[in-house]
């Protein structure tokens, strides 16, 4: 008999809103493709999630396929992982309806991204805005996983889903172990944008986001663009914007560089220009690449519809065992 030890369910996804950028890779996307070798591994695109917010549902497809192209380019191998759309595993949608029984209107209000979508889009609160976090805690719960590669900004909705596990075990009997945010052992990323403030967001400015689509030349008038400080007395604390190109370039560039530039910043001889030089060259170099493969694969229809049919029928086969735990815990088992 086999004594290897089972391995451990992983299990994340992207909505396909829009390109992907820097934030999605160092959040997300590295870590798929790091996890892709020692554990069980369930990625998705939230094609379902995208419609609390998209209006154009025609823009769907080609986002669909660029999404898939860009994880694929920057790494993630279909055939180690299950890597699908969640609109083709309709199982998702049945275990969203059973945990909505165990959801309460009222903590689904005081979710924080629940309040920002409704300052965002006030002529649009749907419900499904509302039970975000219910088809988010479906999805991973959906598979049993333990780990969920997420960003900083997803730290939260994973508390709502452990909770969710955890009342559904309490009710009807042990089904889903808890689901943790992963990052190897660091704290969850957080990329920030170029405009000094907040993330990086398919969503927000344009034109402060690095997307792994943009040419060499776009990414060179952004960081050009990107917001410093006047100089300011030496010692004094660090401006939000200027760390947060010192984060970036942390990401992109080799040790040696970070150093010397906070060594410059130290001293107070730093020049901005020769650091945003640096920082647009380590992008291009970084994402040059990633936007020339994901183009080609883009473009092959054959071989993306083999991944998403090949990446269904994994995702269904484990959602299926799933269910029918689900529903024998609950008695929905008559015959
Ligand atoms: P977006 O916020 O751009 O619409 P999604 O909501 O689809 O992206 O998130 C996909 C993944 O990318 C999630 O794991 C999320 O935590 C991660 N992510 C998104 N933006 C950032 C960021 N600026 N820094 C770190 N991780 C991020």
């Amino acid at each position: 008999m086999s004594m290897e030890k089972k391995k451990d369910i992983v299990m994340s996804g992207i909505r396909p809103t829009g390109f992907l950028h820097l934030g999605n890779y160092f959040g997300a996307v590295r870590n798929y493709v790091r996890m892709q070798d020692s554990y069980t591994c369930y990625f998705m695109v939230a094609d379902l999630h995208a419609l609390t917010t998209l209006n154009e549902t025609r823009e769907l497809k080609g986002h669909v396929r660029r999404v898939m192209a860009e994880n694929i380019a920057c790494g993630l191998d279909p055939d180690k992982v299950a890597f699908y759309c969640q609109s083709h595993v309709p199982e998702t949608a049945e275990l969203y309806l059973l945990l909505n029984m165990l959801a309460y209107v009222g903590e689904l209000e005081k979710t924080p991204t629940f309040k920002d979508k409704v300052r965002l889009q006030p002529q649009n609160v749907n419900a499904g805005l509302l039970t975000y976090p219910v088809l988010m805690a479906a999805d991973i719960l959906l598979h049993r996983a333990t780990l969920v590669p997420v960003g900083k900004d997803q730290g939260q909705h994973l508390e709502i889903a452990r909770d969710f596990a955890s009342r559904f075990n309490g009710r009807y009997g042990e089904v889903f172990p808890e689901p943790y945010a992963f990052n190897f052992g660091e704290a969850l990323a957080k990329v920030p944008s170029l405009d000094g403030a907040g993330k990086m967001s398919k969503s927000e400015n344009q034109m402060a986001t690095i997307y792994l689509a943009d040419t060499d030349e776009a990414i060179r008038k952004k960081v050009a663009k990107a917001k410093t400080d006047s100089g300011g007395d030496p010692g004094s604390p660090m401006p939000e914007s200027v760390a947060n190109l010192f984060q970036l370039l942390q990401l992109v560039s080799g040790e040696d560089v970070v150093q010397k530039f906070t060594a410059d910043y130290a001293a107070g001889t730093i020049r901005y220009g020769d650091m945003k030089k640096e920082l647009a060259e380590g992008m291009v170099g970084f994402i040059g690449p990633i936007r020339e493969k994901a183009e080609a694969i883009q473009n092959d229809d054959a071989y993306l519809r083999r991944v998403m049919e090949q990446g269904a029928e994994k995702a269904r086969a484990s959602a299926k065992v799933t269910i029918q735990l689900s529903k024998d815990a609950i008695g929905l088992s008559y015959i």
